[in-house]
């Protein structure tokens, strides 16, 4: 006893005024304190920076989740530092490496660079690290100082999960000392094994196909798991790069943290791939998610956050029981680096650690310079203006991209050769955003900041399965952003202010116009008004009218395909597919690899003429430069209010 409060007075000085946590202060003779530490889902995120809006942004930054790992060193020596996957990818810092720098041979990407100065002790591999192909991700993972470990991605398979020949190695079984409660040292063995969403197959064919394969995620494990035992594990910890999804395991499945965590020998798991956090409410109504006990199937989990968010911990009172380490006792939490007020404004709670940004400093200002200089060019001008009252290039350009991409991940699937559309919002065009509030690129270069400019929101790329009713009530949705214009009106006011414009969604690969002389189908919220109402006409696909039993594809992103807008047929029930890339990837990629793009409206929809009635639109002064190529018979109309510029449109 005198020991252990020796001992505790001891570490209580060291570390100043920081309480000793409960397990470690309280643990028995024959019982250890093991802290584990998450980070998931980094996507490059080592600075706080907003790479797109080109400013500093507290939510994010492994330098932030670096200061409440240090905070937890100082409250308990034996803890272990675990990244969950996904660091190599996903914000412009990512893209410079990979597309621009390049990693030569002894080059440390700065993202690994960071996490070696961290002191990580194990990684995993996430979907995204296979982003830009098994080459640069090796070249990545050379620089590493701690082992990156992943059991399900083969170079070639054999004749059980254990027989393969994996692409790095699948499991690690960590030496690592703990000090039991009367201040002796053990040494534990700590197995770490992780695990990658198969989709990657699909997700990333053109990088995969042919040179590695996917395993089922719980096949898998359940192979490894008691070879780990016999070697020697004291402990396993499960690294899911898969999310918490349903609670009984199926074939291939993506998201399989439940079942994992409910296999015989698992004492942790570490989830990710959802960017959400664990334990929180997020996860209160999934079978064998327990959030108040921070357990899935009753074994400790967490999940933190994404982009450097949260730092996952969990902590474990192990008890020595003969030779054998068990878990008695276990908490877990997800610790933020940030908190939003009421108002919505975000406070930091914590500082940046100098060492991590000295790391990914050089790179850091690097990107700053990539995301300001041209990546492309673009041969038409992209902006907004008109974009409500008009087909428009910088709704045309985000449509093109999701075809472009979405094409290519129906390939080999059931989907094949249906017809692909894409549907796309004006993201900023004015309304409550102001009169500034607009998407303008002019002509000539591209530069990645401008992507944001495009394609505001984080969203990620999905794909619906809809008939060719759901096809038109979208689009019936959609026009709800107008007031109904009784034939022969003057100066009617167009736009509905209760509709905002990301819920107008422009669907490409169709044509059509709009009635305005009739009421809408829907309310502004997407509430059924009238069943019989119908403003879409002439709607047709390949130069006929539009099949309302056939089938189609329509690229959208998750926001929309998860409900969002309340669009018919725009639902998880029509989704057949998920994307991990977020639709400025997309735009990124299609930018860089098509080097100058020309977005041209095609015109493919329009009102229907209404001979002798005209509206008013408001829309930003600025739109008076290019008043010339907007494909609608329009005129100036005085001053709108707020700043706004009006104008008048013939139907
Ligand atoms: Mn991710
Ligand atoms: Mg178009």
């Amino acid at each position: 006893m005198s020991l252990t409060l020796n001992r505790r007075r001891f570490l209580a000085s060291t570390a100043g005024l920081i309480a000793l946590h409960p397990f470690s202060a309280n643990a028995a003779t024959n019982q250890a304190h093991l802290r584990i530490m998450e980070t998931t889902d980094l996507h490059v995120h080592v600075f706080p920076y907003d790479y797109y809006a080109d400013k500093p942004r507290d939510t994010v930054g492994l330098a932030r989740t670096a200061s409440l790992i240090n905070a937890v060193r100082a409250e308990a020596s034996n803890a272990l530092l675990i990244d969950n996957g996904d660091f190599l990818q996903g914000n412009p810092m990512g893209d410079y490496i990979a597309y621009e720098r390049g990693m030569k041979e002894g080059d440390t990407h700065p993202v690994i660079e960071a996490m070696n100065a961290l002191g990580f002790d194990a990684s995993t591999l996430g979907n995204h690290e296979f982003n830009y192909g098994i080459d640069f991700l090796m070249k990545a993972l050379a620089g590493a100082n701690f082992p990156v470990v992943n059991a399900n991605i083969a170079l070639e398979l054999g004749s059980d999960p254990t027989k393969d020949k994996t692409l790095i190695p699948p499991y690690v079984i960590l030496d690592h000392s703990v000090t039991d409660g009367a201040g002796a040292a053990h040494d534990i063995k700590v197995g770490l094994i992780g695990f990658t969403p198969p989709q990657v197959m699909n997700w990333d064919r053109r990088h995969l196909e042919g040179n590695v394969q996917a395993r089922d995620i719980i096949e898998t494990a359940k192979a490894y798991i008691p070879q780990m035992k016999e070697q020697g594990a004291d402990i396993i910890v499960v690294l899911s790069h898969s999310g918490i999804g349903a609670a009984d395991a199926s074939d291939g499945m993506e998201n399989a943290a439940v079942p994992l965590a409910g296999l015989e020998g698992v004492d942790a798991i570490l989830t990710g791939h959802s960017h959400l956090v664990f334990p929180s409410p997020d996860y209160a109504d999934f079978a064998g998610a327990d959030v108040d006990a921070g357990t899935l199937m009753g074994t400790p989990a967490t999940m933190g956050g994404f982009w450097g968010s949260h730092m996952g911990l969990i902590d474990l009172l192990l008890e020595k029981d003969g030779n054998a380490w068990r878990v008695v006792s276990a908490v877990s939490e997800a610790r933020p680096i940030s908190k939003r007020n009421e108002d919505r404004s975000v406070t930091a709670l914590v500082e940046s650690d100098p060492a991590v940004l000295a790391a990914a400093q050089t790179e850091h200002d690097e990107t700053l310079a990539y995301v300001r200089r041209a990546v492309g060019k673009t041969d038409a001008p992209l902006h907004s203006y008109f974009a409500l009252v008009a087909d428009d290039p910088s709704v045309q350009i985000v449509s093109i991209a999701q075809l472009w991409y979405i094409e290519e991940m129906m390939k080999g699937t059931e989907h094949e050769g249906l017809p692909i559309l894409s549907a796309a919002a004006p993201f900023k065009a004015g309304g409550r955003g102001g009169p500034e509030y607009f998407t303008d690129v002019p002509k000539g270069d591209v530069a990645i900041k401008n992507v944001s400019d495009l394609y505001l929101y984080p969203n990620t790329v999905r794909a619906v399965r809809v008939t060719g009713q759901q096809v038109k009530d979208w689009l019936e949705r959609s026009a709800g952003m107008f007031n109904q214009v009784e034939p022969g009106a003057q100066d009617v006011v167009l736009l509905n202010p209760e509709f905002p414009s990301y819920n107008f969604d422009v669907i490409d690969g169709v044509s059509y116009q709009m009635d305005l002389s009739q009421p809408s189908k829907y309310d502004p919220k997407g509430e059924l008004l009238d069943e019989n109402a119908s403003r879409i006409v002439n709607l047709t696909y390949s130069g006929a009218p539009l099949d309302l039993g056939a089938e189609f594809i329509i690229a959208t992103n998750n926001y929309r395909a998860g409900g969002g807008g309340n669009f018919p047929g725009a639902t998880s029930e029509t989704t057949v597919f998920e994307g991990p890339d977020t639709n400025r990837d997309i735009i990124v990629r299609y930018i860089v690899e098509k080097g100058t793009i020309s977005p041209r409206a095609d015109s493919n929809w329009s009102f229907a003429p209404m001979e002798g009635s005209t509206v008013l639109f408001d829309t930003g002064p600025a739109a008076t430069a290019y008043l010339d190529q907007v494909d609608v018979n329009i005129e100036p109309a005085g001053d709108g209010p707020d700043g706004f510029a009006r104008f008048r449109i013939s139907l």
